[in-house]
């Protein structure tokens, strides 16, 4: 299926055809709130993935996660999921992993 080739390009999102890496922005120090996806509501539209600004949400075969390097927690996902798959959980409940990725 084409649309599911194009979200797995390891070099850009879904628009583009690059076949090189083209943007490297290290953005997921900015964040003050983590989405975590609920892969049991999670349908794999792909909404999530189209409107993430930095186009950072990794395509996992049967659902979508934010790539937390390149994150930074603007939580434009969790408002266009429809089904309410994705919380915006603040960092600081992961202090216990250590410094943020
Ligand atoms: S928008 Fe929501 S339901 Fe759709 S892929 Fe993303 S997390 Fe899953
Ligand atoms: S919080 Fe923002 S940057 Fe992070 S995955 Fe969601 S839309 Fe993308």
């Amino acid at each position: 299926m084409v649309i599911r080739k194009k979200f797995s390009s390891k070099y850009e999102a879904g628009w583009s055809d690059a076949d090189e890496l083209l943007l490297c922005l290290d953005t997921g120090s900015w964040r003050t709130k983590r989405p975590v996806v609920d892969k049991e509501k999670c349908n794999y539209c792909g909404l999530c993935a189209l409107y993430c600004p930095p186009q950072c949400m990794l395509n996992l075969e049967d659902y979508f996660a934010p790539n937390l390097d390149f994150c930074k927690g603007c939580g434009i996902c969790a408002k266009e999921c429809s089904r309410g798959a994705i919380a915006m959980v603040p960092e600081g409940e992961f202090a216990d992993e250590g410094a943020k990725r």
